[in-house]
């Protein structure tokens, strides 16, 4: 009667299932380079596309490399069918004076590579945002140097005050992204939506006014209750207020309005301003994209208010959406569930 697989068999068996589980690919072929084994990953590469057509290849010529005794390494970019980058090492295996077979491990470093190049464009993007306050400041101070006239002394000095404004700004942005993606946000807590634009409001009815702008904000039924943390909320819903006065002409209005959709909250911010092209409504939550550059600095912009407020949107289970139309006006909404107990009672739930 046959004992049923022996050990060696058992092994060979588990470590086949176990090398499916592996996240890089793995193909194994003998000193003639015939392909014994590739493991779930590398079979999932081996078929007829174009792109893993490419994959194919490169991996059996870095096994043939492998097979002449020395380790191979090689990037292999690929188009098709999606953009994407694998990573091939090849090694030869075995101890004879000549291998006795060679395994190639592939990586889909993809994702990582495309995390580097945003980590890159961030840095080189940052530098330069710092580096154009820190400019202005030194120049300012060596005109300053040989200025006598009290007039334009007193201009000048006004000058450093606002580049520095500028970099303590940009910097203060920073800290609070870094501060919301690490999850540093305080305790979510119930607050009327009411008391949040409330607060959010409050700070810019001179600033409108003094650009001619009417700011109206419709009444919030006090029974929209979110779980927020009340600082980052209002500093979001803020963001977008500021905006929509930044972005508008003397003579416009900005409007503020919240109702209830399907279990959420919707604060509306809408301006009757400049308007965002199409092709930039994507991008302007990304960390210092800006439409218009310029008109960005002149207004004071750090170009990361809505990155903030997209990233406190989602920490709050919620998002951020645009609607505008270039020349006629935007409408930026923060979506926010509503919590569970607020809705209708009129009356804040203690937090449990
Ligand atoms: P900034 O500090 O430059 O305002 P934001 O991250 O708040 O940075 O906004 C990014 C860009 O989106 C702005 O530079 C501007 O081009 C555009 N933008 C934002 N809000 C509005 C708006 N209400 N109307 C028109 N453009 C806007």
């Amino acid at each position: 009667m046959a004992d049923g697989p022996g050990p060696d068999a058992r092994l060979q068996a588990l470590l086949v299932a176990a090398l499916d589980k592996v996240s890089q690919g793995i193909v194994v072929c003998d000193s003639e380079g015939r392909v014994l084994y590739r493991n779930a990953v590398a079979r999932a590469l081996d078929n007829a596309r174009d792109g893993d057509l490419l994959a194919g290849k490169a991996i059996m010529s870095a096994l043939e490399e492998a097979l002449r005794g020395a380790p191979h390494e090689e990037t292999l970019d690929l188009y098709s069918p999606a953009r994407h980058t694998l990573e091939i090492h090849a090694y030869p295996l075995g101890s004879e004076p000549v291998p006795s077979g060679a395994v190639a491990l592939v990586d889909d470093v993809t994702g990582l590579r495309r995390l580097e190049a945003v980590r890159r464009d961030f840095v080189a993007n940052l530098s330069h945002e710092l580096k154009t306050p820190l400019g202005a400041l030194s120049l300012l101070a060596e005109t300053l140097d040989s200025e006598e006239d009290p007039e334009v002394v007193a201009r000048l000095t006004a000058r450093v005050g606002e580049e520095a404004t500028r970099f303590i700004r940009i910097v203060d942005d920073l800290l609070d992204l870094s501060r919301i993606e690490a999850g540093g946000i305080a305790p979510l807590a119930p607050v009327p939506v009411a008391a949040l634009v409330d607060e959010a409001v409050r700070g810019f009815r001179d600033q409108a006014a003094a650009q001619g702008i009417e700011l109206q904000v419709s009444p919030v039924d006090e029974g929209l209750v979110v779980l927020a943390s009340q600082r980052d909320m209002v500093s979001a819903i803020a963001n977008l207020v500021d905006n929509a006065i930044k972005y508008s002409e003397p003579g416009g209005t900005v409007r503020i309005e919240v109702d209830e959709r399907e279990g959420s909250a919707r604060i509306m911010v809408q301006d009757e301003g400049i308007g965002i092209p199409s092709r930039d409504q994507e991008r302007i939550f990304e960390r210092f994209y800006r439409v218009d550059r310029a008109r960005s600095r002149s207004t004071g912009g750090t170009g990361l208010g809505l990155a903030i407020v997209r990233h406190v949107a989602e920490y709050h289970g919620g998002h951020v959406s645009v609607r505008s139309v270039e020349g006629e006006g935007s409408t930026f909404t923060i979506f926010l569930p509503l919590a569970a107990l607020g809705r209708g009672s009129g009356s804040v739930p203690a937090q449990p």
